[in-house]
């Protein structure tokens, strides 16, 4: 990730190689989580700004109950990030965090905001629609075409077939497709709208 601002970002194809891009420095966990908070903020306008609990152990108490993955919750407006879930994202990159930190985000202004779509999948693509925009909006990170890979890698690898499942967050494929919309939209000047339901 790159501390500027590219309109122009260019969005990858899926079939890019990874080898084929230059290795890059990865940012740690603190900088990504601080730099996207603080940027998806700026875009809300400091407004209804979720608390942020980050580093959770797995099954720690919280008002949701006990967090065993990242979630947002409602009933104290936080986000809760899990130690285990940044272990995971970096197994992609920093960029993937990125992701995770936009994607719980969003489940928090969907909630602030009263549009949450009531069907599990499709408040969960949303989410990853919104988080794509998000980090294409940020005016303080920039994120290069192995970033997008590293976000869509996890968005495939989190992608589940639980059909009927209240679990169901959406296929591999339909979630990558989700965010990678996200990331172009916020280009393309959609932004937001792209995600509507
Ligand atoms: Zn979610």
């Amino acid at each position: 990730m790159k501390a500027l601002k590219a309109l122009t970002t260019a969005l990858v194809s899926l079939s890019t190689v990874l080898a084929n891009i230059p290795v890059k420095a990865e940012w740690a966990p603190k900088a990504v989580v601080d730099g996207v908070y603080a940027g998806i903020q700026h875009i809300h306008g400091y407004k209804a700004t979720p608390r942020l609990i980050w580093d959770v152990a797995k099954g720690s108490p919280s008002r949701c109950g006990r967090v065993y993955g990242s979630l947002y919750c409602k009933l104290n407006h936080t986000v809760y990030i899990t130690r285990q879930d940044i272990q995971m994202a970096y197994h992609f990159g920093d960029a993937a965090l990125a992701y995770i930190v936009a994607h719980e985000y969003a489940h928090a202004m969907q909630t602030a905001y009263g549009f949450e779509p009531r069907i599990t999948p499709i408040s969960e693509l949303q989410a990853d629609c919104l988080a794509g925009v998000y980090l294409g909006l940020i005016p303080n990170i920039v994120f290069d075409e192995r970033d997008t890979l590293e976000i869509a890698s996890l968005a495939y690898h989190i992608g589940d077939y639980d059909w009927g499942s209240r679990h169901h967050h959406g296929t591999p494929e339909q979630r990558v497709k989700a965010v990678v919309l996200g990331m172009r939209s916020a280009v393309n000047g959609k932004s937001f709208a792209a995600c509507r339901v």
